[in-house]
């Protein structure tokens, strides 16, 4: 999907669906950056930095957080926090760490990745996960973390079954991370607090630059020693940052004016989604839009490249990809309730469809 997806550098208006990813910081983020109070991270100097942390920290219920550059980069520190050389960690086979982290576990960690299948709510069956823990047997790998992600594909994940396989972890003297990219999503859909959705969680990482509308950075948590581990691990990974409180007041800023706003993009998704799903040859299936995410499987034919004809209309979409010709809207930030005719017009005027 990521290899189609146009690449844009004007600074033009439009509408893009790509990710949530897209945005730009607002004035009032340039305003928190210009005025960050700074100092040499890794000497843990810098006030905004640790003020970040301690605010991801407390929202996530945990003892203690660390800034790191990216949501790959968070993952893959609570990796190599919990797992060594010939341990491996169970996750879902479609899920980021598994499949859109260039293989980070493996390549850097010595962490044998293994794969499961989701099942129809996108996440992992506590049931599986107990049958996929290898018995200690010196034929196999150490089963050592489990790894969750909420949201996956804009659904918020069954809390109970969360629950569940925390507690199948647990009794098999394994961790549990979830990859929370996007937990803020599942916070407002949910209507329960993030430190709820992670109590059973061992790390959790959050990233800031998705929804929450800041261009860099995610907060790992967990207990102080994991955390105190991450640092030589993030230093390890070229992560430790100097004078970083200017990135670090767009967290704090997205932390205090973005989080509660995530609903009108859930709306947004919604309203889009429904009107699409009007259109002959686009198939979506609604219950699965819970957030901010529009995944659309085109039966249709449409008149030559979807992303073209959007981008002459103004709009930036990826190209539909696989067996089911799919793409994804994103909603976000930068795109307005106002953008949604837009949008439903470019796609009824690709397939020729009368609206
Ligand atoms: C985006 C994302 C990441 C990685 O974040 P980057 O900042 O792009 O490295 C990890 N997990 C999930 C679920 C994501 O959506």
């Amino acid at each position: 999907m990521y290899a189609s997806m146009p690449k844009v550098t004007t600074s033009n208006r439009l509408i893009d669906l790509r990710s949530d990813t897209v945005t730009r910081p607002t004035a009032g983020m340039r305003e928190a950056m210009a005025n960050a109070e700074v100092g040499d991270d890794v000497f843990g100097d810098d006030p905004t930095v640790s003020a970040l942390e301690e605010s991801v920290a407390d929202l996530l219920g945990k003892e203690a957080g660390i800034f790191v550059s990216s949501g790959t980069q968070s993952n893959l520190t609570a990796l190599l926090c919990h797992c060594g050389r010939g341990d491996e960690y169970i996750g879902g086979v479609n899920y980021h760490i598994s499949s859109l982290e260039a293989g980070g576990a493996a390549v850097l960690g010595g962490i044998s990745p293994r794969h499961l299948q989701l099942n129809e709510k996108g996440g992992l069956n506590a049931a599986d996960v107990e049958g996929a823990i290898q018995a200690d047997d010196p034929h196999y790998a150490v089963s050592k973390l489990v790894c969750v992600e909420n949201t996956y594909s804009g659904m918020v994940m069954d809390q109970d079954e969360i629950q569940r396989t925390a507690t199948v972890a647990h009794a098999n003297n394994m961790k549990l991370h979830i990859d929370g990219a996007r937990l803020m999503n599942a916070v407002v859909k949910s209507g329960t607090p993030a430190a709820d959705l992670v109590e059973c969680a061992d790390s959790v990482s959050l990233c800031l630059s998705k929804g929450l509308g800041a261009p860099i950075g995610s907060v790992l948590c967990g207990p102080k020693d994991l955390i105190r581990q991450a640092h030589r691990v993030r230093k390890l990974l070229g992560g430790g940052m100097r004078q970083v409180g200017v990135l670090a007041a767009c967290g704090l800023y997205a932390l205090q004016h973005n989080i509660d706003r995530l609903a009108e993009d859930h709306a947004n998704a919604w309203t889009m989604a429904q009107r699409l799903a009007e259109i002959p040859g686009l198939e979506i299936e609604l219950d699965k839009v819970q957030t901010n995410m529009v995944w659309i499987d085109i039966a249709g034919e449409g008149k030559g490249s979807l992303s073209e004809h959007m981008l002459a209309r103004g709009m930036i979409t990826t190209e539909p990809f696989g067996a089911k010709r799919t793409t994804r809207l994103v909603a976000h930030l930068d795109f307005e309730t106002a953008d949604i005719d837009q949008v439903v017009d470019g796609f009824a005027s690709w397939l020729g469809a009368s609206k």
